[in-house]
């Protein structure tokens, strides 16, 4: 993981307006191309996940990134929903979660 990217993702994380901040990174080739962020726990089955929109938005990314941040900033622990996984799987996009 890159500086540069762990730039993004807070930015981002502190744009959110909702408690828990859902971070995806999109990347083609090491360089970022989207980067959405989502609120993972409104509503069951409702809403759409961060790794859904970089999926939605770049259907040639290679690589998602995945973070999730605490109101006051934390890196927190995430891993992506199991929809989101096959989704992934059959794009053959990785999906990376957590910020290891
Ligand atoms: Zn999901």
């Amino acid at each position: 993981m890159t500086k540069e990217l762990l730039n993004r993702v807070r930015k981002k994380a502190i744009k959110a307006t909702t408690a828990y901040r859902v971070i995806a990174v999109g990347c083609v080739g090491g360089k970022i191309v989207v980067c959405a962020c989502s609120h993972r726990f409104t509503r069951k089955g409702g809403g759409i996940h961060a790794e859904e929109k970089v999926m939605i938005r770049r259907k040639d990314v290679e690589k998602i990134f995945l973070f999730r941040f605490s109101k006051t900033g934390n890196m927190l622990q995430i891993e992506p929903c199991n929809r989101c996984s096959k989704h992934a799987t059959r794009l053959g996009i990785k999906i990376i979660a957590g910020g290891q």
